[in-house]
């Protein structure tokens, strides 16, 4: 039975809380910024392209400047060069933002275990959601953000992320 503003309106209204009004925006409006640097880059593009449709998720609008992104996709190796570079451009990403680490080299440095490749971006910035493979199936790609559309809706306005308190081996 319809209460309060929808009881006086009917079908004209539609009430709900604001958490779950925001959320709903997030979750239909991701903005990816992909950070690639290798192989699983262009296994991106296949998830971009119409076989995949990532448009499906609201998720089509990749962009290639922080400022204008809140989900960042790592997707290749990463060296210890490129750290301090992957750390600013996350930096400059406005808050809320979210992270997936595309792939077994971004996850883990992948068969790179040598002197010049970072074992795993969670060194440095905080991951929301890892995908594992070499490269991994576009499926991948679509679940993490399943998974990442998951958290969005399980977060409050009013509570700080669970990443806020992150210290990576680049921070002060
Ligand atoms: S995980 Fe495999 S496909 Fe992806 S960047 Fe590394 S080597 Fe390339």
């Amino acid at each position: 039975m319809a209460v309060g503003a929808e009881a006086i309106f009917g079908d004209s209204v539609i009430t709900t809380k604001l958490d779950n009004a925001i959320s709903w925006a997030r979750e239909s409006s991701m903005w990816p910024y992909i950070f690639g640097t290798a192989c699983c880059a262009i296994e991106f593009m296949s998830v971009a392209s119409s076989k995949y449709d990532i448009s499906r998720f609201g998720a089509e609008v990749v962009r290639f400047s922080p400022r204008q992104a809140d989900l960042m996709i790592v997707a290749g190796t990463i060296s210890y060069k490129q750290g301090p570079i992957l750390k600013r451009i996350y930096d400059q990403m406005s808050e809320p933002k979210w992270v997936i680490s595309m792939g077994a080299c971004a996850c883990s440095g992948g068969f790179y275990d040598n002197y010049t490749t970072m074992q795993g971006i969670d060194a440095i910035i905080p991951v929301d959601v890892y995908v594992a493979g070499c490269p991994p199936r576009p499926e991948g790609i679509l679940d993490a953000l399943m998974k990442i559309q998951e958290i969005q809706k399980n977060e409050s306005i009013i509570k700080d992320r669970t990443t806020k308190n992150f210290k990576g081996r680049l921070d002060a």
